[in-house]
């Protein structure tokens, strides 16, 4: 009986995420199992955050091959919703005004190709396989848009930029991305998007014409997760954020002045909800905060280099990705023999975001951390200097 009624329940809730269009908001949908709320925000300099984009636009007919006019667009419209230019088209209950953040991460065309050469960061690639953003190759289920070899476009650098694949889907669904750290991910972690749902198209009248799609999976990318978390029913802190109230399940459709479950009014024009384009407007401070910890951890990679600005000058050495870090019997030693600086921290995190060591700078410039108390798993190992931080993925293994 009890099966039973889950089913219908997991039936309703499926449902309840297709819009009026017959397009589902997003195809995001697994939480990585090892997600955590964050417990302590690291320091770091917030001066410019930029994200390098590139765009695969993979296509099997011309209206597929949708213009570099569409994709500008696409890419003011993520500009102004992380950096909240555009005007508030909605007014929000007053509980929620003080919780609007700003991600302050803004994002360009990718100029230089990994190879060093200039680039306008837009790929077109004319593929034969029709449907190609939701195909998966029959032998190993790999997406065939993500693979040069299967019809697509291979990914650059998933570690340097970010990859927004484009092309048609018979899926119904407008976009998918990868959550950081997926290890069934890595060689293709990106964003793909339906061609259809790309750009600013204010005279199309469907729900999905005001680019909103991409500001909501580059939320999933960074690590933010829908309001009612990876199923639907009233659980506390669902979406691993505090500040956002608990939500039965997805919202679609129309913006509603009511709307409200689990006891309270919900925040069903936040960009992680599945309203249409013209309802989603902002993010809350909880959810900014996960972005910046995965952008100064996780994917730091992404904006340590110097691919937005464009300028030639070579991107100074990274001193943890040239440390020749040892393991050890009882844990890892660490010699940062490159750094002259003398004054800097070292510090460890779990791939929850919580720091489990941490160290001040010594002459000799090595450390040692024992591994008595932590689990054999992948950890983050971030080094701030004065103005700079730098970080790099470690595995640690218990003896
Ligand atoms: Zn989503």
């Amino acid at each position: 009986m009890r099966a039973a009624l889950l089913t219908i329940l997991i039936i309703l809730s499926n449902t309840l995420i297709y819009s009026q269009d017959n397009k589902i908001r997003c195809g995001t949908s697994k939480v990585p199992v090892n997600s955590a709320a964050i417990t302590e925000l690291i320091s770091y300099p917030r001066e410019v955050i930029e994200i390098p984009v590139v765009f695969h636009i993979v296509y099997s007919s011309e209206e597929e091959n949708i213009s570099d006019e569409v994709i500008m667009s696409q890419l003011e419209v993520i500009n102004n919703d992380y950096n909240k230019k555009s005007p508030l088209t909605k007014s929000l209950p007053a509980k929620f005004d003080k919780k609007v953040a700003t991600p302050g991460i803004t994002f360009c065309l990718a100029s230089i190709r990994p190879t060093a050469d200039a680039s306008s960061g837009i790929i077109r690639i004319n593929t034969r396989i029709e449907n190609i953003a939701d195909q998966v190759n029959k032998v190993d289920g790999e997406r065939m848009i993500k693979d040069t070899e299967l019809g697509g476009s291979s990914p650059w650098n998933p570690e340097r930029y970010l990859n927004v694949w484009i092309g048609s889907r018979s899926d119904g669904i407008t976009g998918d991305a990868t959550f950081p750290d997926d290890p069934e991910e890595t060689e293709t972690d990106g964003i793909v998007l339906d061609y259809q749902v790309v750009g600013l198209r204010p005279n199309d009248d469907g729900p999905f014409n005001l680019g909103k799609t991409l500001t909501h999976e580059i939320a999933h990318y960074l690590n933010v997760f829908h309001p009612y978390g990876s199923e639907t029913g009233c659980f506390n802190d669902d979406d691993l954020v505090a500040d956002t109230p608990n939500q039965f399940g997805p919202y679609f459709g129309k913006c509603d002045e009511d709307a409200s479950s689990c006891g309270s009014r919900d925040m069903d024009t936040n960009f992680m909800n599945f309203r249409d384009d013209e309802c989603l407007f902002f993010f809350t401070r909880g959810q900014v905060d996960r972005m910046i910890q995965t952008l100064f951890t996780t994917r730091y990679e992404l904006i340590s280099s110097n691919t937005c600005s464009g300028s030639q000058k070579p991107i100074p050495p990274d001193p943890l990705k040239v440390a020749p870090i040892l393991s050890l019997q009882n844990g890892i030693e660490i010699p940062l023999t490159t750094l002259t600086e003398q004054s800097y921290t070292l510090a460890l995190y779990d791939m929850a975001g919580k720091k489990v060591w941490k160290s001040n700078s010594n002459p000799e410039h090595r450390y040692m951390i024992d591994n008595i108390g932590l689990p054999s798993s992948i950890y983050v190992l971030v080094l701030q200097l004065e103005n700079q931080l730098y970080s790099r993925k470690i595995l640690m293994n218990q003896n």
